[in-house]
């Protein structure tokens, strides 16, 4: 039998960098102001903590794995813009306060490392250093996502997600997974890690979903309740940003994360699922997109062969699919 890899070093330097840009966000997490936020073209914001925790992901990678390429989803090219210094000083004095005799052009460039367009037979980690910034600006869930991908397979999943309910602890976790290795938590407050499996058998008030949050006009909830009610699940989902939807399957509180497209022509980018899906599977679920299809990450920035999300406990999964078809297709 083959042996998998363990990318023991990997793992170590992804969490450190995770765990650092999740104290970052969570002292910075409701203390922006209008000038922080900005629209991107595609009309998503992006704000002061996104910039700041790329570039302190991005150095901690650098440092680490000099060879290693970045994707990440933002880029330098607004804070360069002389019109927007203010808010670059901003980014700046984040980043000086956790090292002091950084040079801004240091900065910058770190966030820049993150120009990779992936693709296959190459390696590279995808970053999304704000996963649901509108959550994050709500003053709501968000996570802080990284991944390692090898030859068009994710490798090596950490989801940091700094205000997810725990219980019996304060809420925040990160999330981990290696291929072939498991998935683990560690618990913010103790720093305890545990093993984390998706849930098993009766649900006798039905089955837990999960889905985008309430105020996404991406997801189609009209659809996903259909389904739900297709599939006899409670009726009340956990409606949250993020890929804290993956983490909160991985951990056994939902069964099942629906997302459903609004438009057919959107592609779902890979950093908004590469991390969540080798969590969700190391836990024992199934992952695939809404035509049964597994995702397929070496494809450039989008799951370009892939429409919308369906993850699960891996038991429900046929009837889940069956469930979609009938509602969908
Ligand atoms: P969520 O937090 O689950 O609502 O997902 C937020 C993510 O959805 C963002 O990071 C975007 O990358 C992604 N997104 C943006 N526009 C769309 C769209 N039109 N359809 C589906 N997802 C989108
Ligand atoms: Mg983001």
């Amino acid at each position: 039998m083959r042996m998998t890899q363990c990318y023991t070093r990997e793992r170590q330097v992804a969490i450190d960098a995770v765990l650092q840009a999740c104290s970052l966000a969570r002292r910075m997490q409701g203390t922006l102001e209008a000038l922080d936020i900005v629209n991107k073209e595609d009309l998503s914001p992006v704000t002061i903590t996104d910039f700041s925790c790329q570039a302190l992901i991005n150095m901690h990678l650098a440092k680490a794995f000099p060879e290693d390429e970045i994707m990440g989803e933002e880029d330098a090219l607004f804070l360069r813009d002389p019109s927007n210094k203010l808010i670059k000083a901003k980014v700046v004095e984040q980043i000086e306060h956790l090292f002091p005799h950084i040079q801004e052009s240091s900065i910058l460039d770190a966030i820049d490392r993150g120009g990779s367009p992936g693709g296959p037979n190459r390696r590279f980690w995808v970053l999304d250093p704000i996963d649901g910034t509108k959550g994050f600006i709500r003053n709501d869930q968000y996570a802080v996502a990284l991944a390692l991908i090898e030859d068009g397979k994710v490798v090596l999943g950490v989801l940091g997600c700094p205000r997810l309910e725990m219980k019996g602890h304060t809420p925040g976790g990160i999330f981990s997974a290696v291929k072939g290795h498991g998935a683990t938590l560690l618990y913010l407050d103790s720093k305890k890690e545990t093993a984390v499996h998706v849930r098993h058998g009766k649900m006798p008030d039905g089955v837990i979903y999960c889905e985008p949050h309430k105020s996404s006009s991406s997801h189609n909830h009209p659809a996903a309740f259909k389904i739900a009610n297709f599939l006899k699940a409670h009726p009340e989902p956990f409606q949250l940003d993020s890929q804290c939807k993956y983490a909160v399957v991985a951990k056994g509180d939902a069964a099942i994360y629906l997302r459903i497209p609004i438009s057919n022509s959107y592609r779902e980018k890979i950093w908004d699922h590469a991390p969540g899906k080798i969590i969700v599977e190391e836990a024992g679920g199934q992952v695939s997109d809404l035509h049964g299809k597994p995702f397929d990450f070496s494809r450039g920035k989008t799951l370009s062969d892939n429409f919308g999300l369906l993850v699960t406990n891996k038991e429900l999964h046929e009837k889940a699919l069956e469930a979609v078809r009938h509602v969908l297709f």
